[in-house]
């Protein structure tokens, strides 16, 4: 900390004082500075070059680069040294123009630059990509010698990496006698740049193998690469060796590992990393939050933003748009509208970015209405923002509405790519438009030049595997040009079920298990296809490899939010909850009225309808029927109830649902992991085909 200059030392008239003065408080606050200027012109020492330099760097220091610039050209006569200070102020503040235009009139005045000069001179050509002024440069500096001087050729090498000469750049470092730190870091990030983080890293091990110490700019690069591949070994690695170092007080090394463990998907490292930290700042928080919706913890991602509140961090767009994300998993829109309210709203309605995230969530909550109007204020619509619309409103069964949009989008020019058929193929999907979904499928690659990916290919399945064209289904599938993988088969799958073909859906959810070992769904599915076709001790030896695996069952979880809050059900499990009698008494109630009107449990169903839940657990109390109680218990009349599940909604479950809408009198809205349900008097919008 600086002590604050006294006014009373610049009314002092002594030249000694002054220089003194800023001596000390070189970093004062812009004002003093520009004071102590005009004392210099005021005693006419202005052409005392010593002084002037002083005042320039302190000037530029404190961020005044406009009065630095104006001290600079009023200079009678600058020296090289005063020039140096000038180019390097101007470098730090970022003003890569201004210092280029300087280090020109430097040469046309004939001054020698020198190795204090080249590498900002450089670093301006690296940012602005003035590949020809390197190049010049560098013709320079090979005539002078300097090129071996490991500052210089460190900034040269930062330059032909930026400019896209990764070979040139490297030849260069290779030259390079004794490449310190700074240089490794450069061609590292040049390695980075060009997305090639492979060799990148393995650059790092190279220099790690020679002795040197990386610093946090090095770290801070390597742990990205990692986090870009994925790569939780190397991670691991470079984390050990934050930790040796003790680097994990640099706020950006530890952040940079906090999202490195989110984007490998281990939470549990990326909590204990971040709770560690002694120093937070709000990319911090954001990689928390994000990472933890990204992850599927959308209830955690939440819990740390109240943190996060508490600590008095202010959240900036990426915060949220993490919370964005959460509350679009668990069905939130009244949390995600009031987290939205914490950025103004132009903010989104300019930036295509927050604004798909904003339609995203009305789309997953089931508003799509509010995905629309979203979607109609919008300043800039790309196509990134029309395709989460047209999936959105595919999602929630207006497929009309998504055809009218993909025509309003041809007319405006805009190019479909592979995901706006995504959503197209959906929406056929959920309304059973064989027909157009056929047409569609077929056109892309013709009419549009799209050719189909995988995806595609999940979204036909299905289409054909739900209307019952299992056939025609294997047949695609089997047609594929790259390999199916476990979205495709899980949608044969699907079909099987729905139209009861075990013979077909024993060999596709074969192939699951083999895609997805550690999926539990899958073997929990395929165990119960072998026993509803008798096949007991295949059945059996099944669920003892699943045990053996030490894989675990996803248990069935639903979310309704209530209150300003996200309320979590989970199967069977009532006897926490603060409302368990009411909740209880609900269910009896209702039960009762069912009963009375012919409903059944139907375990027959969920022996080959595939349970994704235990089936042990009793029907009774799946944890959407428990959700929906509490709803009814809660929502006021009039309101619709609005629940989301973490699983596919069983059939028994469904039928249940059907009938409670009946009998209350309520609007239900469940979105399961594959669609919206609307009950209603009875009857629900998927049309029993989902
Ligand atoms: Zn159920
Ligand atoms: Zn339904």
């Amino acid at each position: 900390m600086l002590t604050s200059p006294s006014p009373r030392s610049l009314l002092c008239n002594s030249v000694d004082e002054l220089r003194a003065w800023l001596h000390c408080h070189g970093r004062g606050p812009a004002k003093l500075l520009k004071q102590a200027h005009a004392r210099l012109l005021r005693h006419g020492l202005d052409e005392d070059s010593f002084l002037l330099n002083l005042l320039l760097k302190s000037l530029f220091e404190s961020g005044c680069t406009a009065h630095a610039s104006l001290v600079f050209s009023l200079a009678p006569s600058p020296n090289l040294h005063l020039c140096n200070t000038a180019v390097r102020g101007l470098v730090n503040g970022a003003q890569w123009l201004q210092a280029v235009r300087l280090y020109r009139e430097m040469r046309t005045l004939g001054m020698s630059p020198n190795n204090f000069t080249f590498p900002f001179v450089l670093k301006a050509c690296a940012r602005l990509s003035d590949l020809e002024l390197g190049k010049n440069i560098h013709a320079n500096l090979f005539k002078s010698g300097l090129d071996r001087d490991v500052h210089v050729s460190t900034s040269l090498v930062g330059v032909y990496a930026k400019c896209g000469r990764l070979t040139t750049a490297r030849a260069l470092f290779e030259e390079m006698p004794a490449p310190n730190v700074v240089s490794w870091t450069a061609i590292i990030s040049g390695y980075m740049e060009e997305g090639r983080l492979e060799e990148a890293l393995a650059l790092f091990e190279r220099m790690l193998r020679l002795g040197l110490e990386p610093d946090s700019f090095t770290l801070v690069r390597v742990i990205n690469a990692c986090a870009q591949l994925g790569n939780s070994l190397a991670g691991s690695e470079i984390h050990r060796l934050v930790e040796e170092k003790g680097a994990l007080c640099n706020v950006f090394v530890a952040t940079a590992l906090v999202d490195l463990h989110a984007k490998c998907g281990d939470m549990e490292r990326a909590r204990e990393v971040f709770d560690r930290m002694p120093h937070r700042d709000v990319v911090t928080w954001s990689t928390m939050v994000g990472g933890y919706a990204a992850n599927g913890l959308p209830r955690e991602a939440l819990a740390v933003f109240e943190l996060m509140e508490k600590e008095k961090v202010e959240p900036d767009e990426f915060t949220v748009l993490g919370l964005l994300s959460a509350c679009a998993k668990i069905g939130a829109l009244e949390l995600g509208r009031s987290y939205s309210a914490r950025l103004d709203r132009r903010a989104f309605l300019c930036n295509p970015i927050l604004g798909t995230a904003l339609i995203d969530l009305h789309a997953k909550c089931g508003s799509a209405g509010g995905a629309w109007a979203v979607f109609a204020a919008m300043e800039i619509k790309d196509v990134v923002c029309v395709n989460a619309t047209i999936s959105g409103l595919a999602m929630n069964g207006h497929t009309k509405l998504c055809f009218a949009l993909f025509a309003a989008m041809e007319r405006s020019g805009l190019r479909p790519n592979h995901n706006t058929f995504v959503g197209l193929l959906c929406a056929c999907t959920h309304s059973g438009l064989v027909q157009e979904g056929r047409r569609l499928f077929e056109g892309m690659t013709r009419v549009y030049g799209v050719a189909p990916k995988v995806e595609h290919f999940g979204c036909m399945v299905d289409l054909l595997g739900r209307t019952g064209l299992l056939e025609e289904a294997l047949g695609l599938v089997r047609s594929m040009p790259v390999a199916p993988n476990a979205v495709v088969w899980g949608a044969l799958l699907s079909g099987c079920r729905l139209h009861r073909n075990a013979a077909m859906a024993e060999q596709a959810a074969e192939r699951l298990v083999e895609l997805e070992p550690g999926n539990s769904g899958n073997y929990v599915q395929l165990s119960n296809l072998y026993a509803s076709r008798g096949r007991w001790a295949e059945s059996a030896a099944l669920r003892r490899r699943m045990q053996r695996k030490g894989i675990e069952k996803l248990p069935g979880c639903s979310w309704i939010e209530f209150g300003g809050a996200v309320h979590e059900f989970k199967a069977g499990e009532l006897s926490q909850h603060p409302l368990r009698e009411e909740i209880g008494g609900k269910l009896e109630e209702l039960g009762r009225e069912m009963r009375r009107r012919g409903y059944v449990a139907s375990t027959e169903v969920v022996l080959f309808d595939v349970e994704e839940e235990e089936k042990e657990a009793t029907l009774g109390h799946h944890s959407e029927k428990l959700a929906v109680a509490f709803g009814l218990v809660v929502v006021p009349v009039g309101e619709v109830v609005r629940v989301v599940k973490n699983l596919r909604v069983c059939a028994d479950c469904h039928e249940a649902i059907k009938l409670v809408s009946e009998i209350s009198g309520r609007e239900i809205v469940v979105r399961d992991t594959n669609r919206f349900h609307c009950f209603n008097r009875g009857s629900c919008s998927c049309g029993d085909f989902w």
